[in-house]
């Protein structure tokens, strides 16, 4: 069975000094541990802020690691804290095209296994759309991948409509990826901003666009959430609630009830309890739900797929969907552009 997971990570081996080309800091950099073959990131002032290994920017080493758990295809998308919207436009332009050549390029060492999300300067919309035509008419790649806001804009915000526009126009899914979680300085310890925070900010990021018609004004948008919708589904009875009792708060920019709009986009699957996956099932259908596992980092998922088997482990049909149909409806691809 052809298995495409939508939720990978990749940074090039190398990063270049952010800080001296652009004269301020607040960059990642990349640093090959002495001796071995793991990566620190940290920060320009040497903040340490996680350590990464081989299989985060060596395309063979995940090839390899991919083969032995059956899984044909990844897609491959930055790492959020490289997005640098709170940077200048052009700065944020600089980084993006960096990073998008380097995705290009693995793309194009093995189409077969590998599909690019690229990023943009979301910082500057209009910037953002020239960068993304680039990126699907020279570059190869299927689609984007976002964060779950940009600085002080949601994803309803208005500043962002030509970004959508532009990826109507270039058939070209979204990726929603949680990130800059916010109240983290509230949140030191326990690991609260991966834990509590990043499914709080998926919530947002989808109850924004449907509390600000993005899905009615830009129909065509295919967008797919990371974590299956962190809190989004367990607390859609509440959202609908909020907006059947208090629409004077909630229905001011789209009238349509938010329940509405289920099946409407996709979640990956990293939910990590098959209960969980069958109600996600349950709530948006299957040809909804994409094989995602965060892969490689510890709190993905380390058997890709192994929540999607536990949760359906006699209905084909389900993980066929879950494998691979739903992820090529996602993209706009065939099963022939990975035929071996
Ligand atoms: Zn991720």
């Amino acid at each position: 069975m052809l298995k495409i997971d939508i939720h990978t990570h990749i940074l090039p081996p190398e990063l270049p000094d952010f800080k001296k080309m652009f004269g301020y800091g607040g960059f990642i950099q990349l640093k090959q541990c002495p001796g071995c073959t793991d990566f620190d990131m940290v920060d320009d002032s040497g903040k340490f802020f996680r350590r990464v290994q081989e299989n985060c920017v060596n395309p063979e080493v995940r090839l390899q690691e991919y083969d032995k758990h059956h899984v044909h295809v990844q897609v491959l998308s930055t790492i959020p804290v490289m997005f640098s919207y709170g940077i200048k436009a052009e700065d944020g332009l600089v980084v993006s095209k960096l990073l998008n050549d380097h995705i290009s390029e693995v793309v194009k060492s093995n189409p077969k296994r590998f599909v690019g999300l690229a990023t943009v300067p979301l910082q500057d919309p209009k910037m953002a759309a020239k960068e993304a035509e680039r990126c699907i008419k020279q570059l190869g790649f299927k689609g984007f991948q976002i964060g779950s806001h940009v600085n002080d804009w949601n994803l309803s915000d208005p500043a962002l409509y030509p970004f959508y526009e532009a990826c109507e126009a270039l058939d070209a899914p979204l990726f929603v990826h949680p990130w800059d979680m916010r109240g983290q300085d509230k949140m030191q310890k326990y690991w609260l901003p991966w834990l509590v925070g990043m499914p709080m900010e998926t919530s947002l990021a989808i109850s924004s666009m449907i509390f600000g018609g993005i899905f009615h004004k830009f129909p065509k948008l295919r967008v797919a959430f990371a974590h299956g919708g962190g809190s989004f589904p367990f607390t859609i009875g509440r959202i609908q609630h909020g907006f059947d009792s208090r629409p004077d708060l909630c229905a001011v920019d789209n009238k349509v009830p938010p329940k509405d709009y289920l099946g409407h986009f996709y979640f990956d699957s990293l939910v990590h309890d098959p209960k969980a996956l069958k109600y996600l099932v349950e709530l948006v259908g299957a040809e909804k739900i994409c094989l995602g596992t965060d892969y490689p980092f510890p709190l993905g998922e380390q058997i890709p797929g192994k929540v999607i088997e536990d949760a359906f482990p006699n209905d084909k049909e389900t993980q066929e969907w879950l494998f691979s149909k739903s992820a090529l409806n996602w993209l706009g691809m065939k099963k022939e552009d990975f035929a071996k």
